[in-house]
C-alpha cells in the first residue's frame, strides 16, 4: 500500500468495470495512526510533567460486541500510554450501583474521562446514567450538555464517530462550505450529531431516515454522503453522484465477513472518495475518543 493516508486506485484499463482514475480511498486505519502518534507525544509530555491520562470504560454485562468495543478502546489507550481502568460489572448490576460508580468516577480527580459503553441492558436507564456524568469527563460527547452545545456551536465534547468523519474530510482536503450533504440516519449517535457539525462547517444538509421519500433521488444530490444505516450495502451507485465523496460508517457482518452501508465496489467506480469498511471510520472513532481524553486531561490543567 502507498506511504500516504490515501491512495489511488489504477484503472483496469476498462471504462466500464474499472474504477474511477482519480478516486482515492480515505484510510482511517492511515490516518488514525498519524493522530495516535501526535496524541502519544502529548501524553508523554503531560507523563513528564506528572499527569497521567486516566480514562475509565464501564462495561455492563457478556455483549459479545460491546466486549469488542471495550477492548479496542482499551488497546487505544494503551498505545498512546493512557491509563484506561477498566469496571466490568455484571448484567444484573442495578441502576443505583451504576450510578453510584459514575459518581465516584465523578469525583476521581485522577480520572480525567469516562465512557459508559452503550447499548446498556435493558434494566438500566440510558439517559439516567448520561445524566448523571459530570459533563467534563464526557469524552463521548453523549450528554445532554454536550450535545446541546454542539448543536449551539458552543465549544464541547464532539462524539467520536462524527468527529472522526470531519477529520478525514478535512484529511481529504476537500471543502465542506456550500457542498450539499445528504446523511442518511438520524441516530443520535451519528446522524443528527454529524448533519450538525458539517452545517456548522456551512454546508447545505439533508437529513434522511427509513420514512424518507424518494431517498435515491436525494442523495443523488449529494456532493458528500454519509451513510449511517446498519443495512449492509444500502447505498448503491445508482444513488451516487459522479464524483461525490463517500462516507460509510455501516458495519455490518454478513457471511463472507465485515460490510458497510455502501456498495463499494460499484459505488468506488463513481465516487472521487470513499472509506473503506473496515478501516475507514472505525479507527477514526477510536483515535478521537483518545483525542476527546486528551482535552478532558487539558480541561483539568487548564481549570
Ligand atoms: P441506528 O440503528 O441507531 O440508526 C439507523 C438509522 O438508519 C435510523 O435513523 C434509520 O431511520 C435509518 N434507516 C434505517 N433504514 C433506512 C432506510 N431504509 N432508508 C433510510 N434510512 C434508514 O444506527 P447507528 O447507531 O447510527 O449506526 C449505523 C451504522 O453505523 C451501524 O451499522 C453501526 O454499527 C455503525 N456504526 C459504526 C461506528 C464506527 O465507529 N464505525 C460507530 C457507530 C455506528
Amino acid at each position: 500500500m502507498n506511504s500516504s493516508p490515501f491512495y489511488m486506485l489504477k484503472s483496469n484499463n476498462n471504462t466500464h468495470g474499472g474504477y474511477s482514475l482519480s478516486m482515492k480511498i480515505l484510510d482511517g486505519k492511515k490516518i488514525s495512526a498519524e493522530i495516535r502518534s501526535s496524541i502519544r507525544k502529548e501524553s508523554e509530555e503531560l507523563k513528564a510533567r506528572g499527569v497521567n491520562p486516566t480514562l475509565a470504560v464501564v462495561l455492563i454485562g457478556e455483549d459479545p460486541a460491546s466486549k469488542v468495543y471495550v477492548g479496542r478502546k482499551e488497546k487505544g489507550c494503551e498505545e498512546v500510554g493512557f491509563t484506561s481502568r477498566k469496571y466490568a460489572l455484571p448484567v444484573e448490576t442495578a441502576q443505583e450501583e451504576l450510578l453510584a460508580l459514575v459518581k465516584k468516577l465523578n469525583e476521581d480527580k485522577d480520572v480525567h474521562g469516562i465512557l459508559v459503553q452503550f447499548p446498556l441492558p435493558g434494566h438500566l436507564c440510558q439517559t439516567a446514567i448520561l445524566a448523571a456524568m459530570a459533563p467534563e469527563k464526557d469524552v463521548d460527547g453523549f450528554h445532554a450538555l454536550n450535545v446541546g452545545r454542539l448543536f449551539s456551536g458552543l465549544p464541547c465534547f464532539e462524539p467520536c464517530t462524527p468527529k472522526g468523519i470531519i477529520k478525514l474530510i478535512e484529511y481529504a482536503g476537500i471543502t465542506i462550505e456550500g457542498k450539499n450533504a445528504v446523511v442518511i440516519g438520524r441516530s443520535n449517535i451519528v446522524g443528527k450529531p454529524v448533519a450538525a457539525m458539517l452545517l456548522a462547517r456551512n454546508a447545505t444538509v439533508t437529513i434522511t431516515h427509513s420514512k424518507t421519500r424518494d431517498l435515491a433521488e436525494i442523495v443523488r444530490q449529494a456532493d458528500i454522503v454519509v451513510a449511517a444505516i446498519g443495512k449492509p450495502r444500502f447505498v448503491t451507485a445508482d444513488m451516487i453522484k459522479e464524483g461525490a465523496l463517500v462516507i460509510d460508517v455501516g458495519i455490518n457482518r454478513i457471511p463472507e465477513g465485515l460490510v458497510g452501508d455502501v456498495d463499494y465496489e460499484a459505488v468506488s467506480r463513481k465516487a472521487s472518495w470513499i472509506t473503506p469498511v473496515p478501516g475507514g471510520v472505525g479507527p477514526m472513532t477510536i483515535a478521537m475518543l483518545l483525542q476527546n481524553t486528551l482535552k478532558a486531561v487539558k480541561g483539568n490543567i487548564v481549570g
